[in-house]
């Protein structure tokens, strides 16, 4: 979807160390705009922590009642310098995108759209949806990739039952399942719903580090509880995930992880970049309907091309972290 705030800051998302051990990052709450509108719970970026491997950007939703809010209707927007991944819950979302895709994003399937130089979408609930229930999920491109052009795949794992969980590998390997979705830097991205009062067990790759976003309440990891849309952050050389429900009801989680992204990106409404300029180069070119990003066609609203807001006054400049050392290279 599209980052609908209507002022945006434009943010610096360094690079930052690992911790030791269990790291809870708090969601907050977004309105995505008009009165009635449903809200988003974002626990990426925060200023904690910007990036899980590449995973920058986490928002999660729902349930939401379609007929209190009038459910999602996101005009054709653009992307840059990022890929999109959608993956739901409950409910059904059209989208469209100026490559010419068409599809519908159901519960149990991902779909990964690439915009590295520009591509732009439009996101509808469907009229059937009564609830919408979800996760919206971005990843940075690399520097080598990060004008990548347009793509889109799909993709639908088949759940497998683990000892007390059963489990979707969407993006990556986990549990000897595998995505066939192509990503450019390494990433996991996986649904565990655990059994009512049960824990399973996961072997993780320590190289990467992990965030599980939590979609349900009563989940610990590894030891720590998490409440429902928080984000438990897991460091590199994490051999093991312990997930363990301690409610009578199965628990849902969304398990991110890759190895940390060594460059420091700059993040603005819908755009991904390196620099100040990335943004207002990639915001006029949007603004002109260059062939960058292109044209959606087939939605069906009123507004075909929604206007990006006003570029922040103050010109931001990157924080100059100290982790951050692979930026040039
Ligand atoms: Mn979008």
């Amino acid at each position: 979807m599209s980052n609908v705030e209507t002022q945006p800051q434009e943010t610096v998302c360094p690079t930052t160390p690992p911790t030791d051990g269990v790291e809870v990052l708090e969601p907050r709450e977004v309105p995505l705009g008009g009165p009635r509108a449903m809200t988003v719970r974002r626990t990426l970026p925060q200023r904690q922590r910007s990036l899980i491997g590449a995973w920058c950007f986490a928002d999660h939703y729902g349930p939401d009642d379609v007929g209190a809010t009038g459910g999602m209707d996101v005009p054709p927007h653009p992307h840059c310098g990022l890929q999109t991944v959608s993956w739901l819950f409950t409910g059904e979302i059209e989208h469209r995108d100026s490559l010419g895709s068409h599809a519908l994003v159901r519960p149990g399937a991902v779909n990964l759209m690439t915009g590295g130089l520009g591509i732009a979408h439009s996101e509808v609930s469907t009229p059937g949806t009564t609830v919408l229930h979800g996760a919206q999920l971005w990843v940075a491109l690399p520097e080598a990739h990060r004008n990548a052009p347009k793509d889109f795949q799909h993709h639908e794992p088949r759940p497998i039952r683990l000892d007390g969980a059963t489990l979707s590998v969407f993006l990556g390997s986990l549990a000897g399942q595998t995505s066939p979705v192509e990503t450019f830097t390494p990433l996991l991205g996986a649904e565990v719903t655990v059994d009512a009062g049960a824990s399973v067990e996961l072997a993780l790759d320590p190289a990467y580090e992990h965030g599980v976003l939590a979609d349900s309440e009563g989940l610990t990891v590894n030891g720590t509880a998490t409440a429902r849309s928080a984000m438990a952050y897991l460091p590199t050389h994490t051999h093991t995930l312990v997930l363990a429900n301690t409610s009578d009801e199965p628990a849902r989680a969304l398990l991110l992880g890759g190895p940390p992204f060594d460059e420091e990106i700059v993040m603005w409404w819908n755009f991904v970049g390196r620099s100040h300029e990335d943004i207002v180069a990639a915001r006029d070119e949007w603004m002109a309907h260059s062939a960058r990003f292109g044209e959606v066609e087939g939605y069906a609203g009123d507004v075909q091309h929604l206007p990006a807001p006003p570029i922040p006054a103050v010109r931001i400049r990157p924080r100059g972290n100290a982790a951050r050392h692979t930026r040039d290279s």
